[in-house]
């Protein structure tokens, strides 16, 4: 099967990885988008040759565009080149692997124009889960998840054939515990962004690395996995298992459970977005149990880590009360990782941004990016103060 692809923040740590995959099967690349990082653009252009690459910031689009002037790829800038990159003609499959809310309007203009999405970028559904599974059912237009969890449960879904879907009771999301797992409280206080950054079992993107020492990513994910797979808050559970083999679970009316297991490698469900439903040889190692001997689960400790309660009543009480917990944590994450911010604050201003968004259960466009930007002045007065 060959696909042409856009990928969307090609740079990152997903980015990376879906050109990766793409070379291994041959899939052809029409564009690719960058925040600043025209290094490793420039490489992927000349390897890859899309047709459109974006850079965000613009004098960084402008350094590229004279240095790729000998190729055939066309430069494109700010949001607005994103978003044209997003809409490419000729793909059939748009990845998006942009981290944060920045990542909404290129989602919601790739559904526009019919394209298939592989979507990394979890706030894009935390923050409008409505507006753009909506849109994509309108649009008649599929969301592949690459987040490894939900493409676990989206795995495990192949096994309930439709009409059985009824059946399906509860998802057991696994979540690693990060680097502080059996931390309390007191030893949090006053742990290093270079602790943080030191997560046992993947090697991903700044920003989602410090969630996962939050555990705000597995509570992003719960929120994730309410949008994609249509279940309420309540029936998504969340187990610690420190090998990060299991990669997430279903249980039915018969309280029979099915898993996906797998070496943490993100290629494996970045490729299964890609190809499903067709499964394609991979270079991902294989699974040996017998060489783990031991697999290990634990219930999380949300006394130490309260966001992923935050979360749960976050999307319970739905409206804008995720797109301001979310944009709250993009906010105090990155001042975290800018030494302005102690560990425990996030957990803190996070919790207080939600719990003082508007309560609005109809919500555009417009009331998302309002409640994100109180969201985040919120936690930027309660850091300056
Ligand atoms: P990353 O920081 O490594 O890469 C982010 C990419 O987005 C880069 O290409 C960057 O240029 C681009 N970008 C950054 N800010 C932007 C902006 N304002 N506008 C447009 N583009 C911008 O991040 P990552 O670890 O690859 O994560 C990407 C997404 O995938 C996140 O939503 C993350 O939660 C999700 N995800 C990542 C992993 C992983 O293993 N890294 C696993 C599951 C889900
Ligand atoms: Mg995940």
């Amino acid at each position: 099967m060959h696909k042409r692809l856009s990928i969307l923040g090609s740079t990152g740590s997903i980015g990376t990885q879906a050109l990766d995959v793409a070379r291994l099967n041959g899939f052809t690349v029409r564009a690719l988008t960058a925040n600043s990082r025209i290094d490793v653009l420039e490489e992927q252009i000349r390897e890859f040759q899309p047709a459109l690459a974006a850079v965000v910031e613009e004098r960084a689009a402008a350094d590229l565009r004279v240095r790729v002037a000998d190729t055939g790829t066309k430069i494109l800038s700010g949001m607005d080149g994103v978003i044209e990159c997003a809409r490419c003609e000729g793909v059939d499959t748009v990845l998006n692997a942009i981290v944060g809310m920045a990542g909404l309007l290129p989602t919601l203009a790739a559904i526009e124009a019919g394209r298939e999405i592989a979507l990394a970028n979890k706030e894009t559904l935390v923050a409008g889960g409505r507006l753009v599974m909506e849109a994509a059912r309108a649009k008649g237009v599929r969301i592949l998840p690459v987040d490894s969890e939900h493409s676990a449960i989206f795995q495990c879904l192949q096994g309930a054939p439709a009409g059985q879907r009824d059946a399906l009771k509860r998802i057991i999301l696994t979540a690693s515990g990060g680097p502080f797992f059996g931390w309390t409280k007191e030893q949090l206080r006053d742990v290093t962004v270079e602790q943080a950054l030191r997560h046992p079992n993947w090697s991903m993107g700044a920003k989602i690395t410090i969630d996962s020492a939050t555990m705000m990513n597995k509570g992003l994910e719960l929120i994730e996995a309410v949008w994609l797979f249509s279940m309420p808050p309540e029936r998504v559970d969340i187990v610690v298992h420190r090998e990060s083999v299991v990669h997430s679970l279903i249980e039915f009316a018969d309280n029979s459970v099915l898993a996906q297991l797998g070496v943490p490698d993100m290629r494996i469900p970045i490729q299964y977005a890609l190809t499903y439903p067709a499964r394609h040889p991979s270079p991902v190692g294989q699974l040996s149990l017998a060489q783990f001997g031991t697999l290990h689960f634990a219930a999380p400790d949300e006394e130490a880590f309260p966001l992923i309660g935050v979360c749960r009543r976050a999307i319970s009480r739905g409206g804008v009360f995720p797109a301001a917990a979310n944009a709250a944590n993009e906010e105090a994450n990155r001042l975290f990782r800018e030494g302005k911010l102690r560990f425990l604050e996030i957990g803190e201003l996070v919790e207080a941004a939600m719990e003082q968004a508007p309560d609005r259960p109809v919500y555009t466009l417009a009331d998302i990016r309002e409640a994100g930007e109180r969201a985040r002045d919120f936690v930027r007065q309660n850091v300056m103060g």
